[in-house]
C-alpha cells in the first residue's frame, strides 16, 4: 500500500488526482504533486463556477497534517481561468486550499481543534510547526464559524467584561444565556458605549427585538443602551456583581478601621480578617468559624457592616418579587447608617431596585452564575494565551473557544 492509496482514501478531491510521491532531498519533508483530472474543468474562485482556463502560474505548495513525523507539502500549479461571469481573469479554486493561505484546510482545522485544548504556542511545539501558523488556522475556522453560524432564536443575553493585558485595557463580551444554549456570541475591544453598540449592530435589529432577558451588572452606559435598543425585555441585574459591590465596601470598611486602631495603638482584633469576612458564612471551616464569632464580639464599625452584609443575602431566598421587594427596601434602611461605604450600597440599591426585582419576575431561572461561567472559561482561555500578543489573536481565541453552542445540563 502506498501513500497516495492512502491519501485517495482519506482526502478525495474530486477534479484532482495525486500524481507522486518524493522524499525532499532532506528527508524531512514529503512532497504530493497534485494535477487537475484530465476533461474536469476548472472552477472560479470568485464565483465557484466551472470557467475556462487561461494561462498557468508558478508552481505553489500547501501544507498538509504531518505524517510520521514527516512534514507533508502538496505541489500544484494553480491555474487562472476566464470567467465569463465575473468579466475577470480570475485564480482557480482548488477544494484544499483557501486563498492565499499555505496551509490546506484539513491541516487548519487540525491545528485548530488542537489549539483549544492546548496553548497556540503548545500546539505549534507539538506539530513542530510556528504560532503564526496557528494563527492562521484559528482564524480560518472562526472566520468560517461566523460567517456560517445561524443566531436563530436568542432568548436571553448576558454582558460582562473582562480585563486583558496589563493595565486598564477590556474587552466586552456578550454570552447567549438561554437555559438550553450558552455561548459567545460577541466580542468588543474596549468597554465602551461604543463597543456595545457594536453587538446590537452586528446582531442586526431582528434578533435584537426577539431577546427576552438581558443580564448586566450596573454599569451605567451598559443599562443605558439595553433600555435604548432591549425596550421590550426584562432587564436583570446581575446578582454577582451586586454581591461583589458588598464585599468591595465591606472590604474598605475593614480596611479603614483597621488603620484607625492601628494608628490609635488599639489591639489588632482585625488582623487576617479579610478572607473571613468576604467568605460567605456557609463556606467557613470550623476552625473558621470560631474565629469569626470572636470577631463577632467586638463593637466595631466592621463588624456591624458585615451582619449588614450577610443579612442581605436571604434577599435570594424570596420568590415573590413583592416580598424581595419589602425586604430590599428593609435592607437598606438599615443601611443608611453612619458607615459610609454601606450608604453608598443603600444608595445604589435604591436606583437598581427595579432591574434587581426583575431577579425575581424572571422566576430566577437567569442566574448571572451562567454569566460568571463563562467568563472564567474566558479568563482560562486568555491565561493560556501569553502568546495573544495582539488584540486579534485574543479575540479569535475567545470565539475559538466559547463561541460555538454549548448545551447546558
Ligand atoms: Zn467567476
Amino acid at each position: 500500500m502506498d501513500l497516495i492509496t492512502i491519501l485517495n482514501r482519506c482526502h478525495h478531491f474530486r477534479g484532482f488526482v495525486y500524481h507522486h510521491a518524493r522524499f525532499t532531498p532532506d528527508h524531512k519533508s514529503i512532497e504530493i504533486s497534485v494535477r487537475p483530472r484530465q476533461g474536469s474543468a476548472s472552477h472560479c474562485s470568485r464565483c465557484h463556477q466551472p470557467a475556462p482556463g487561461y494561462d498557468q502560474l508558478t508552481g505553489r505548495r500547501f501544507e498538509f497534517i504531518p505524517f510520521w513525523g514527516f512534514f507533508v507539502f502538496f505541489l500544484y500549479t494553480m491555474r487562472r481561468v476566464d470567467c465569463r461571469r465575473c468579466h475577470a481573469i480570475v485564480v482557480e479554486e482548488v477544494p484544499w486550499g483557501d486563498g492565499k493561505r499555505t496551509l490546506t484546510k484539513v491541516y487548519m482545522l487540525f491545528l485548530a481543534r488542537w489549539a483549544r485544548h492546548l496553548s497556540w504556542k503548545e500546539t505549534a511545539l507539538a506539530f513542530h510547526t510556528s504560532w503564526d501558523k496557528v494563527f492562521d488556522a484559528v482564524e480560518h475556522v472562526v472566520t468560517w464559524g461566523l460567517e456560517h453560524r445561524s443566531l436563530g432564536q436568542i432568548d436571553a443575553i448576558g454582558v460582562d467584561e473582562i480585563q486583558y493585558a496589563k493595565g486598564h485595557k477590556y474587552l466586552t463580551l456578550v454570552y447567549q444565556i438561554d437555559l438550553s444554549v450558552t455561548r459567545l456570541l460577541w466580542v468588543g475591544k474596549e468597554r465602551t458605549i461604543e463597543s456595545f453598540q457594536g453587538f446590537f449592530t452586528a446582531m442586526g435589529k431582528q434578533v435584537i427585538a426577539n431577546i427576552c432577558f438581558v443580564c448586566s451588572d450596573m454599569w451605567e452606559p451598559y443599562l443605558k443602551l439595553i433600555r435604548q435598543n432591549c425596550s421590550e425585555a426584562l432587564h436583570i441585574l446581575d446578582r454577582f456583581h451586586i454581591v461583589a459591590n458588598m464585599n468591595k465596601a465591606l472590604d474598605q470598611v475593614r480596611a479603614e478601621e483597621t488603620g484607625r486602631m492601628k494608628r490609635e495603638g488599639r489591639a489588632p482584633v482585625l488582623k487576617k480578617s479579610r478572607w473571613l469576612l468576604l467568605r460567605h458564612s456557609e463556606n467557613l471551616g470550623a476552625e473558621q468559624h470560631f474565629r469569626l464569632r470572636d470577631l463577632l464580639r467586638y463593637n466595631l464599625k466592621t463588624v456591624r457592616a458585615y451582619l449588614l452584609k450577610e443579612a442581605f443575602q436571604q434577599l435570594w431566598d424570596y420568590n415573590s418579587p413583592a416580598w424581595a421587594g419589602k425586604f430590599l427596601d428593609e435592607c437598606r434602611q438599615t443601611m443608611r447608617s453612619r458607615i459610609e461605604p454601606m450608604k453608598k450600597i443603600a444608595r445604589s440599591l435604591r436606583n437598581h431596585r427595579e432591574l434587581i426585582l426583575n431577579y425575581f419576575r424572571a422566576q430566577k431561572l437567569l442566574s448571572s452564575g451562567v454569566v460568571e461561567g463563562l467568563n472564567n472559561k474566558a479568563k482560562v482561555t486568555m491565561r493560556k494565551s501569553y502568546g495573544f500578543r495582539t488584540y486579534r489573536a485574543l479575540e479569535l481565541a475567545l470565539y475559538h473557544t466559547l463561541a460555538s453552542c454549548q448545551n447546558r445540563n
